[in-house]
Parts: structure tokens; sequence; C-alpha cells
């Protein structure tokens, strides 16, 4: 009966964003905010905008995703409320929803950056391999290698996709998502251009999702070929005299194929950007497979359980640059609620320390996951 009730503490809110990542995610999220009137800067690690989408030649549904990027990135460039920072990194990090305040180093020369929300969009990329040949003949490429190289298929007689090259397997065991929908394609493409080249997808499963079913249903009619393997008995590739066969068993026909190809292209994992160090930074949960992990995957999908910080494109799972945007402005919507408040409720609840009882050795403030101290 004696007690007394806290009054609620509230503190201003700092109304511009930090985006961690410059990818088409990162610069979706940075020009929402800044189009709704909230500041926001871009800290990007490589030397250029672009991300993972550089490397894409063409969307599914057949959109120019270089023009798009090129467009996208004059517009963040241009926008009098985006900065952009490049060759940039977080060093350290600390404050709470409303009141950020990160530390960034510019080629060695560090600055502090106050800011109201987080949003981080630190990508991903396709994993590399030491499977099936790569890295040791060049006849065996990559994901979007022969789309941004189409000289390369001008004299193929036969091109064999493989699937699921490091995903689904016990190291790696999620769908990448997005490799199957990328190879047939390819594959579509290809047979568009060269109509008499062979066009192979050796497959454990087929998810072209949604509407990327019809596209399947088009390399079909097209004649390219799809042949199941398993985990237990996953396709060989040999080096023959003028290219490559590989040999794989088709269930089927209950017996073993031998393909000749001149170029075959893996469909190797999608892996997030090394998020160890940010997680750590701003204490945030990371997946087994190192992606980051949202705070309830339906009621609260772009959000950290951390108040104020956002996530959205690769580093939180695979997915195509379509839904990177959606996401994206899904992540700037919620960062927009905390921005758009003028000042913000905090927790009155704060530690205070027993001078009788503590002996100063610090490790409260070493093992507090607040920062609370
Ligand atoms: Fe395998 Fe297709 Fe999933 Fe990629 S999208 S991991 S190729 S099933």
């Amino acid at each position: 009966a004696l007690l007394e009730a806290i009054p609620d503490m509230s503190v201003d809110v700092n109304k511009s964003a930090l985006v961690i990542g410059g990818g088409v995610a990162g610069m979706t999220a940075a020009l929402s905010l800044a189009d709704q009137g909230f500041p926001a800067t871009i800290v990007e690690k490589a030397d250029t905008l672009g991300g993972a989408a550089r490397d894409v030649a063409r969307t599914w549904n057949g959109q120019d995703v270089h023009n798009f990027l090129s467009e996208l990135v004059d517009k963040v460039k241009n926008h009098p409320d985006v900065e952009v920072l490049l060759n940039t990194e977080v060093i350290s990090a600390s404050g709470f929803v409303g009141n950020f305040e990160t530390e960034v180093s510019t080629n060695g020369d560090t600055r502090t950056i106050a800011h109201g929300a987080t949003i981080l969009a630190t990508g991903g990329q396709a994993a590399d391999t030491e499977e099936y040949l790569y890295g040791s003949n060049d006849r065996v490429t990559r994901w979007h290698d022969l789309e941004n190289n189409p000289d390369r298929l001008k004299d193929a007689d036969s091109v064999v996709f493989i699937q699921c090259v490091g995903s689904r397997d016990d190291h790696r065991p999620y769908c990448s998502r997005i490799c199957c929908t990328a190879s047939v394609s390819q594959a579509i493409a290809i047979k568009d251009e060269h109509p008499d080249t062979d066009v192979y997808v050796l497959y454990r499963d087929i998810r072209t999702y949604g509407e990327r079913e019809m596209l399947y249903k088009t390399a079909r009619e097209k004649g390219v070929i799809f042949i199941l393997y398993s985990l237990e008995s996953k396709p060989e590739i040999t080096e023959a005299k003028d290219g490559l066969e590989v040999s794989v068993f088709d269930p089927i026909l209950q017996r073993k194929l031998l393909i000749k190809a001149d170029l075959v292209n893996l469909a190797t994992a999608i892996v997030p950007a090394d998020n160890s160090e940010l997680a750590s930074l701003y204490k945030l949960p990371m997946n087994a497979e190192n992606f980051f992990m949202e705070a309830h995957a339906k009621l609260r999908p772009v959000e950290f359980a951390s108040d104020g910080i956002f996530m959205c494109g690769l580093a939180h799972y695979p997915k195509s640059i379509d839904e990177s945007i959606a996401q994206a402005m899904a992540a700037a919507s919620r960062a927009a609620t905390v921005l758009a408040k003028p000042t913000i409720q905090i927790s009155p609840l704060v530690s205070q320390i027993d001078t009788e009882k503590c002996i100063g050795c610090g490790l409260c403030r070493e093992v507090c996951p607040c920062g609370a101290l």
C-alpha cells in the first residue's frame, strides 16, 4: 500500500535512420524513409552501391536489373535526405530506440552518427563450392555467370544446370529459394537464343513457387530436360577431351545417364554476409546459418526483439529482388512508426549501484546485454 508508481520517462526521438548495407534492400529502405521526410544514412562497406543485385541481369519476369539498379543508385545519390558512406564499417554501437549512437570508420576516419532507428540490410551472396570441378575447370560456372557472359553460350551444344549445390544438405539444411527460378529462367533464355542447344536441369525438387511455376511449364514446353537426383546419388562430373561428362542416375529410366556437356552451371547456396560482428554490437540474434532472426515470423516479421532495429533483404533469408524490395518497404514503414513520434516512452526501471555491496569489479558492465550500465 505504501509503494508509489514510478513516473514514465520520455525522451526526444532523433528523427533520422541508419541503414547498414547499400544493396537494393538498403537503398530502397533509405529512399522510402527519406521520401517520408526522415533523413537516412547508408553505411556500405564496399566501394560501390548495389550489393548482390549487381550480378543479376534480369528478374524472373524479365525486368532489366542493371537499368533498375542504376536508376535506384542515381535516386539515392541525388536525394537531399540520403547520405551514402562507402568503404565504411560500423565499429561500435550504443543507445536505445529513438536515440542510437553508432561509430563508423571510413578508410580509418571515424565519426559518430546519432539516429533514432536502425535498419540492417547487410545482404548475402552465392556461396563458393569445391564440388563438381568448380574452380579447377572453367567450363563449370556459378549462378548468373552464363547470363552475364552470353558469348560463352554461342558455341555450346549442351548445357547442364545442377541445383541445390551446397543447399539442403547436412551443412546447410535450408532451401536457397531463388536458385530454381534463376536456373529455369536461364534455361529458357538459352532455348530462346539457341533452340538447338540441349539444356538439362539436374534437380532434387523444383521450387519455382507461385507465379514462377509458369516458368517451369514454359521450360518443359521448350524442351528443357529435367532429371531428378537424390542427395545419396549426386551427379558426377569428369573432364573429357572436348568438354565435360556428367553422369547421373535417372530414377524414371532406372539407369545411369551420361551427358556430354560444354558448360555446367551450379546453383550454389545463398549465404548471408558475415553478420557476427554487427550481431554482437547491436546484441541481435542470428540463426544457425548466420541469417538474422526476426522477433516473430508472423507478428513482427521485419523487427528484432530490441526496439528500433529492423531488417530486410538477404541478411534475413534468401529472397528475390521483388521480395527484398517489399521487405525493405516494410522495414522502412516500421522504422517510420518510431521516427514519426516526437518523444518516446522508455522504461523507468534502471539499475542502481548498492555501494555497500559493490566491490567495483565492473563485471556487470561487461555482461549486461542492454548496456544499461
Ligand atoms: Fe535447391 Fe531449388 Fe531450393 Fe535452390 S531453390 S536450394 S535449387 S530446391
